[in-house]
């Protein structure tokens, strides 16, 4: 072992979900300490807390999981290709229970501040109830999409009846049978809890402000020869999610572009993905949908012409049509009956972005330009501070008491969202300027990387991994170079999260990497390979 400062941990992270697990599996192999702490009541991280109706993974559940040990994916059963939020959650308590990780987790502690101490080099942890443990390294494992967004609304705080952000749905559940429900939001959130949620309600409207292109999910059960052939062929499917631009087990590159392919080929190709479902239909039809602009306008055209076709009132369909921006430049969500529901008698759309918008909540419901609607509950399905949101919801502080939410004011910037800056031995597992992919890939591929780092540093003596100003203005130019190319840059134009751009008290800002997945994941084990050349190894003085 190399430095033996005096530490109540090695390892300390923040966050429960599959990247706290995952970095307890991998710290642990290595030898060290860990302690796990999270504010929730049990572990899962974004299914610990999104327990609305319909609330599932929108990646197929076969590759949405940990991959660290083949006798787990071996024993486990998926009952469906899209898992809800408590299979997943079953599925994470049955990880933490076949690999005994309970001892290193604490829960229910809410951390209420990092701090880098300069005399020591160790990271002192404290948490709301008074207590404060210190180590050698720390890990923030709190999710790229945790920390929610409330919009300022006027009156906000108001109303009567439960007003709720969507990702604090109670544990115990809401009563909204029979009950007048109101949902401001239409993002991938709305899109799975209206269906579920118009079928008992009395009433839903649905307060929109942006229309999105959407695509079907196609739910399915997990029949016993899918699953057969899924467990015999594991290792492939580890290594194309590995191996993948979006980091999922698709079949892509394809190897042909839809500009090069005839017109009525592409429509064929188009309908016949179509009705399989999932994020396959932008990857596994055509290679140039995310980089052309004209690929990308007809793509969406074929969207907007299908997801649409059942919808029956032309005011409706015409409030759904998604218009100036380009597919993608907003993550689309994956349909599970959203479209179906708006022809029920029961279900309402009001157009707040143009049509009527929203004036203020009430005492007793919503207030429009055009009128006042009455509700017995409130949702707010407003989104999340993506990728930053979570890690400055903390007053973190690194070298010479830098907050990192001062840091990141203007551009969130780090070194491939592991590092950054003026914060010695801090690791960000999917932090800002990381791709965004099927997040367990992402999450499994940050945390080998940050435990290489960290067991370097054992095996050759160091107290300190100082990473470098000079590799983090590459990275951020770089991330920036690229994002700059893509039609994702246009997410500004419509509030993206996947540009910060949903943020009141922030501008638009590069918050993700688009040279790939698969790219970044290469750059990880280049670095590694490399001995780390981002950072400046050193031994404490003394
Ligand atoms: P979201 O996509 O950011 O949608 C938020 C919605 O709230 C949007 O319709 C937005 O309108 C609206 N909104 C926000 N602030 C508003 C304001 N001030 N006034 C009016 N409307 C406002 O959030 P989300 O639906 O929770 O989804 C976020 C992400 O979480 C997803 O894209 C996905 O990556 C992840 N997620 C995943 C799953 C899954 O995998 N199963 C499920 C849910 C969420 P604008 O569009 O106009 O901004």
């Amino acid at each position: 072992m190399g430095s033996q400062r005096q530490a109540d941990f090695d390892v300390i992270a923040v966050g429960a979900g599959f990247a706290g697990l995952g970095l307890i599996h991998y710290v642990r192999e290595a030898g060290l300490s860990i302690r796990v702490f999270d504010k929730a009541s049990d572990i899962g991280g974004t299914w610990a807390w999104n327990r609305y109706p319909g609330a599932a993974s929108d990646s197929e559940c076969y590759y949405y999981c940990l991959t660290f040990s083949k006798e787990l994916l071996q024993e486990w059963s998926w009952s469906v290709r899209y898992p809800s939020w408590d299979e997943n959650l079953r599925y994470m308590h049955f990880v933490a229970d076949r690999c005994d990780m309970w001892p290193h987790i604490k829960l229910n502690t809410q951390i209420v501040s990092a701090d880098f101490q300069e005399d020591t080099g160790l990271w002192k942890i404290s948490t709301a109830g008074g207590d404060a443990y210190t180590c050698r390294y720390f890990v923030s494992a709190m999710g790229m999409i945790s920390e929610p967004v409330i919009p300022g609304f006027k009156g906000l705080g108001t109303f009567k009846g439960p007003c709720l952000h969507s990702s604090r749905w109670p544990a115990q559940g809401l009563d909204y049978a029979g009950k007048r429900v109101g949902i401001i939001g239409s993002g991938a959130t709305t899109v799975q809890m209206l269906p579920v949620v118009a079928k008992t309600a009395a009433n839903v409207t649905v307060f929109q402000r942006t229309a999105n292109f959407i695509m079907p999910a196609v739910q399915k059960p997990m029949t016993p020869a899918w699953e057969k052939q899924i467990k015999a062929d594991y290792d492939a499917i580890i290594d194309k999610c590995r191996n993948h631009v979006f980091g999922m087990a698709f079949d892509s590159p394809v190897g042909r572009n839809l500009a090069d392919t005839p017109p009525d080929e592409v429509q064929q190709i188009l309908e016949e993905h179509w009705p399989r479902g999932s994020f396959r239909f932008v990857f596994e039809t055509f290679d140039d949908l995310l980089s052309n602009p004209e690929s990308n306008r007809i793509v969406g055209e074929f969207v907007i012409r299908k997801m649409l076709e059942n919808v029956k009132d032309p005011v409706v369909r015409d409030m759904l049509t998604p218009r100036g921006y380009p597919f993608f430049a907003k993550r689309p969500p994956l349909d599970h009956g959203f479209f179906e529901t708006f022809n029920r008698d029961n279900v309402k759309l009001v157009d707040i972005g143009n049509r009527e918008p929203l004036v203020e909540i009430t005492e007793t419901g919503i207030r429009t330009t055009k009128q006042h609607y009455e509700f017995d509950i409130i949702v707010l399905a407003t989104g999340f501070q993506a990728y930053t949101g979570a890690q400055e919801a903390l007053p973190i502080r690194g070298r010479n008491g830098l907050l990192l939410r001062d840091k990141w004011e203007d551009v969130s910037s780090s070194i491939m969202g592991v590092f950054v800056a003026d914060f010695p031995n801090m690791f960000m597992i999917t932090g800002p300027q990381a791709p965004f992919a099927n997040l367990p890939t992402s999450i499994e591929q940050n945390i080998q990387y940050i435990v290489d780092c960290i067991k370097k540093m054992e095996r050759d003596g160091y107290a300190l991994c100082e990473p470098k100003q000079a590799a983090e203005v590459a990275w951020v130019a770089e991330t920036a170079d690229i994002h700059r190319q893509t039609l994702m840059a246009q997410g500004d134009k419509v509030h993206s999260w996947m540009m910060g751009a949903n943020l009141e008290h922030r501008k638009p800002r590069v918050l993700i990497y688009y040279g790939g997945a698969n790219v970044y994941y290469d750059k990880l084990r280049a670095s590694a390979d490399a001995g780390f050349p981002e950072v400046e190894f050193e031994r404490l003085a003394g």
